[in-house]
């Protein structure tokens, strides 16, 4: 039989190779950018159009390249930086491997304009899919202009895989985050479709983060600063009251390197364990320097994985020195989950007078009338006389104007007895029913009972309700009474421009939307004032994730999460006559076995099932 093996071409190795280095527009722009903080760069600039797809340039005042070198550059395993395999343990660039241009390349239209301080001239150099087009000696400034266009113009798979602009440019956005805030000394301009989206100025740690972040920001920082002979950390951590729902600004960097490590993470965590609300993450902005012999970052080719030598140490100091950090800014004893919530009175109620509480008499009310489910009513003698809302237990105390909502907002998060205002709303088909575990409401249907998880159920009803709302664009909005105002950073308020339209049609009214805040003047009917903050965050971060192409998919995941962010929890008691509703309200659902995120709403337990048990 005649051998079969053969080697690949060249241009088939690179492209097969430029897949693990080039996964999308995001990657070319992190090696480009790495590249020139490598050639000592102190500006850069970023240029892109249509989220990266047509056009990525980086151009940078470094050291830039022979006619020689610039020619080698594209070669696979071409590298200035290390020379034997012991250099990899004393790494101080961010590049090693020789992959990037040689991959970029193959997949891609380049174009190298680059001159090195010493030469008078520069070079250019054409190359297209692996193959070069023209080499020029030319005019050039000092340093290196790298333009690639058309990215996997040869690979057609490929590009058809790519996101939306939109998606895309947010990747690109990611990584300019990483690189930027690595190299606070470092000038970065970064440009998409002709328009500005930062001018970031050579300047420090701390406000490179506000620059990036917005103003705002500033006044959440908590500086962090511990050293060891294993590790030096510095950097900044959230306040604790400004954890949010999204997960977006948490960054660690080891020797300046952006890095994710999810044991690390967890140590932070265990740090603000306690002093967050549950649900929400904290920030955190945070430098880990170092031996670079101690930390071994070849183990994934997109090199953000890294492998410390000592992790478990690592761990206890990053937690302890967090720790450290928000106690001695004092930002712990504020909140504390550790305190029966039950007991707790309001901070604003502290200070206020006590009246005479009133006492409300049912005159009408008949323990031996038969169960009527109405809200107040204490429903057949047998059940704990009812709380209409945790506002109740507070009844007879001068209420002032100043109360403000953020500090009542997380005892108002945990009992939420009633979810249906308009008691008026009579129910029709009556029927009996009982929670369980604070998590499930029973009721009888003619051949048995229903276990319905009130969670699941109510998402079910708010998500129909709300894309209905959306499709006949009549959804019913209450003013505020004083416009929000949220602040976001730059990159939220992009988002919420993309889906500020959607929000509007299901009862949202924005006033101005700046640069890093959002006037809020009026929300959807069942949403709190207290909760508005929350629930764009939460909305932010779902549409960080993707933001869906159509319009139509855009309204069904908005529908989703408010759905999600607005629904009843386990843990909630609900009353009688809410339980009902909800019970009635699903079964005139158009679908009521699924949730919006397709979980089982109910199960039915019927007479035999029970019969059989008694067997
Ligand atoms: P690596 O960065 O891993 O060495 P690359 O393929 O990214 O591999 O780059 C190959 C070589 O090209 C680098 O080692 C460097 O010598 C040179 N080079 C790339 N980009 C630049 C630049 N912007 N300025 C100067 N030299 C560069
Ligand atoms: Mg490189």
């Amino acid at each position: 039989m005649a051998d079969i093996i053969r080697l690949l071409p060249d241009h088939v190795a690179n492209q097969i190779a430029a897949g693990e280095v080039v996964q999308r527009p995001s990657s070319v722009v992190k090696e480009l950018v790495e590249n020139a903080i490598d050639a000592g760069a102190t500006e850069i600039q970023l240029i892109i159009k249509d989220g990266g797809k047509t056009l990525i340039q980086v151009v940078d005042n470094g050291k830039g390249m022979s006619g020689t070198d610039a020619r080698l550059s594209f070669e696979r395993h071409a590298t200035s930086k290390i020379q034997k395999a012991e250099d990899l343990f004393n790494l101080h660039t961010k590049g090693f491997r020789g992959e990037a241009l040689a991959s970029i390349a193959a997949i891609a239209h380049v174009e190298m304009l680059t001159r090195t301080e010493d030469d008078d001239i520069g070079t250019k150099i054409k190359i297209e899919g692996s193959k070069i087009v023209s080499q020029e000696v030319v005019v050039a400034p000092k340093g290196t202009s790298m333009l690639v266009k058309n990215l996997f113009f040869n690979i057609p798979a490929r590009r058809n895989f790519l996101k939306s602009d939109q998606v895309e440019f947010r990747h690109i956005t990611d990584e300019f985050h990483r690189i930027s805030l690595a190299h606070p000394q470092v000038a970065f301009n970064f440009y998409n479709n002709g328009s500005d989206v930062f001018q970031l100025p050579a300047t420090d740690f701390r406000k490179r983060i506000v620059h990036i972040f917005g103003r705002k920001t500033d006044e959440k920082l908590v500086p962090v600063d511990e050293e060891t002979h294993v590790v030096k950390i510095s950097g900044y951590i959230q306040k604790p009251e400004f954890a949010k729902k999204s997960r977006g600004e948490q960054f660690f960097f080891a020797n300046n390197r952006f890095i994710k490590s999810p044991y690390l993470h967890h140590a932070i965590l265990g740090a603000f364990e306690g002093v967050i609300r549950p649900g929400t993450h904290p920030g955190y902005f945070l430098n880990l320097e170092v031996d670079p012999g101690t930390i071994d970052i070849n183990i994934h080719p997109t090199k953000t994985e890294v492998k410390f030598d000592d992790e478990h140490t690592l761990y206890a100091m990053l937690k302890s020195t967090v720790k450290h950090s928000l106690g001695q800014f004092n930002v712990v004893p504020a909140l504390d989950f550790e305190q029966n919530q039950n007991l707790d009175t309001p901070y604003s109620y502290k200070n206020k007078q006590v009246g005479i509480p009133q006492v409300v008499v049912d005159s009408t009310f008949n323990p031996f009338e038969t169960v009527q489910p109405s809200r107040g009513n204490s429903g057949g003698g047998y059940s704990k006389p009812k709380v209409d809302g945790w506002e109740s237990l507070y009844t007879g105390i001068e209420t002032n104007t100043d109360t403000s909502a953020s500090h009542l907002e997380f005892e108002s998060e945990v009992v939420n007895s009633s979810i249906f205002d308009n008691e008026k709303d009579s129910v029709e088909h009556t029927t009996t029913t009982f929670q369980l575990r604070k998590k499930y409401i029973i009721t009888t249907i003619k051949s048995g009972m229903v276990v319905i998880n009130q969670s699941r159920a109510h998402q079910r009803v708010l998500y129909e309700n709300f894309l209905k709302n959306i499709t006949i664009k009549e959804a019913v909005s209450q003013q505020l009474l004083f416009p929000l105002s949220l602040s976001f950073s730059p990159g939220e308020i992009n988002i919420l421009k993309e889906i500020k339209e959607n929000l509007c049609t299901v009862g949202f009214v924005f006033g101005e939307i700046a640069e890093d805040g959002v006037e809020i003047s009026g929300v959807p009917v069942l949403v709190v004032e207290s909760e508005v903050q929350m629930i764009m965050e939460q909305l932010i971060s779902d549409f960080q994730q993707e933001i869906p192409g159509d319009s139509f998919s855009q309204s069904d995941m908005l529908a989703k999460t408010l759905a999600k962010t607005l629904s009843v929890k386990t843990g909630e008691t609900l009353d009688e006559f809410s339980q009902v509703k909800l019970v009635n309200d699903l079964f005139a659902c158009k679908e009521t076995t699924l949730s919006p995120f397709n979980k089982r709403v109910y199960v039915t337990i019927t007479e035999n099932d029970i019969e059989r048990k008694f067997i």
